[in-house]
């Protein structure tokens, strides 16, 4: 799009603010409009950088004058006035294509259903052990077009949901990854898998020649998928059931092997900074991307054991006499939850709940039966949870604070066994989102 044309960015928090940041600093005529009422630090962000904007509704005939629209992630394609603009044949683009416009770098781009933002870290983090010149974010911390609008990286790691991935066009990563596919945001397309596995793999829809797909081949969505259709980059599989000739398997069960044009590295998986079944997932996809990009071995080694975990996944909080209290408060869905049981090795006390829309809780039945002695329930309605579960446990405890579920929690544990906040369930009806929650929770903990 060249200079003066008019572009209407449809919401204003990190990712609209850092669209119409960068659209202004590139010459574009840009006018912001949200629904809602705007953060006051992003309005503050608007005023001094001279953007023009509205807030508490849309005025339709403005927007529908642009010449292209910026839709963020969070408003659907069926919003009326998204529609509307489809029908007048205005081309509605993420803030993603936006920025990818103006990259002048290299992309490594993380997608799946969990893991993103570990994965995206932890990648980022060898990257900058290895001396690139590297930014990092996306659908974490900052927008790809406000990493853009301040400056020139060579390369960018970006996490990117399928949301994101939605509103692409020419947007090509060098690298991708995508780690897994189960069932999240169904809601948003019209209950399939199918649509929601086809936005996944948006992530590769223009990679080519000298292009790399990094990918989980134990995921059945995803083998499924793959099999019906071609991914045109090169294809890097990273397995735990099976030995892959190239990408990344598990070896004698306690050896990480990554294997890229011909060399091997191999690593202890004892000595992996982030441990349990399903980081070491995370920890294979990003070990390829970075033998990929030709990081020696030894930084590799290094960055894959050192690397801090984020924040609220799988954070041990505190032992209070021999009670272990971990938070993984951004396990928001189903299968998240179940990673983290699954990698639990003492009797758990289960905080779960919260909002959810149909979870399918049936696959964490034996989880729940071999290891979890009670349940405490941190949501408002609790019904499903329940009934499901009710019957399995000793006790089942129901609270609507992070206080009162961490004491309840306590009381119930022994010396030994671990209270684990693993929701399965999005925050919102408690919380002001999960990020609030796990920090109630530590809060809690804390002062026992
Ligand atoms: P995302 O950014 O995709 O939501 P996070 O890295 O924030 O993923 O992790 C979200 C939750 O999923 C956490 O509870 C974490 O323990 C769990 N998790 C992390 N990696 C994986 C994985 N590869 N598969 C399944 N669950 C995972």
């Amino acid at each position: 799009m060249s200079e003066g044309k008019r572009l209407v960015v449809l919401g204003a928090q990190e990712s609209g603010v850092g669209a119409a940041r960068l659209a202004k600093r590139r010459g574009l005529d840009v006018f912001v409009s949200d629904a809602g009422t705007i953060k006051p630090d992003y309005r503050a962000v608007l005023v001094q950088e001279g953007i023009a904007f509205e807030e508490g509704g849309h005025s339709a005939a403005r927007v529908l004058e642009a010449d292209e629209i910026v839709k963020s992630p969070g408003i659907p394609d069926t919003a009326a006035l998204v529609r509307a603009a489809h029908d007048k044949g205005i081309a509605v683009i993420s803030e993603i294509e936006l920025a990818w416009r103006y990259c002048k770098g290299q992309v490594v781009g993380i997608t799946g259903s969990n893991g993103k933002t570990t994965t995206t870290m932890l990648t980022h983090h060898i990257l900058q052990r290895a001396g690139f010149d590297v930014a990092v974010g996306g659908n974490v911390g900052k927008s790809f077009a406000g990493l853009i609008a301040d400056g020139d990286n060579d390369w960018y790691v970006l996490e990117l949901s399928s949301f994101q991935l939605d509103g692409i066009r020419d947007f090509r990563p060098r690298v991708a990854m995508l780690l897994n596919i189960t069932p999240d945001h169904l809601e948003r397309y019209g209950h399939s898998m199918e649509r929601y596995t086809a936005s996944k793999f948006r992530i590769a829809m223009n990679q080519g020649d000298g292009d790399h797909f990094i990918h989980g081949a134990d995921d059945p969505v995803i083998a499924a998928w793959m099999s019906g259709h071609t991914v045109k980059p090169r294809r890097w599989p990273f397995s735990i059931e099976r030995h892959v000739p190239e990408g990344a398997c598990l070896k004698d069960d306690d050896t990480l092997q990554i294997t890229t044009n011909q060399t091997t590295f191999d690593m202890s998986i004892q000595e992996l900074a982030l441990q349990g079944r399903h980081n070491l997932y995370n920890s294979m996809a990003a070990g390829i991307a970075a033998r990929l990009l030709d990081i020696r071995n030894e930084v590799v080694r290094e960055s894959l054991s050192d690397f801090q975990n984020v924040e609220h996944r799988l954070e041990r909080v505190a032992n209070v006499n021999g009670v272990e209290f971990i938070n993984d408060s951004k396990a928001t869905n189903v299968n998240s939850a179940w990673y983290a049981l699954e990698s639990m090795r003492r009797p758990v006390i289960w905080i779960a709940g919260g909002e959810e829309h149909g979870n399918d809780y049936a696959q964490l039945v034996p989880l729940v039966k071999q290891k979890v002695k009670a349940i405490v329930c941190l949501g408002k309605d609790n019904s499903r949870i329940k009934e499901i579960f009710g019957g399995l446990v000793k006790d089942f405890v129901e609270t609507t604070n992070a206080q009162h579920a961490v004491q309840a929690g306590y009381a119930l544990a022994e010396e030994g066994d671990t209270v684990l906040l693993s929701p399965a369930c999005k925050s919102f009806d408690l919380f002001e989102n999960y990020e609030d929650r796990g920090r109630a929770f530590k809060a809690a903990v804390r002062a026992l």
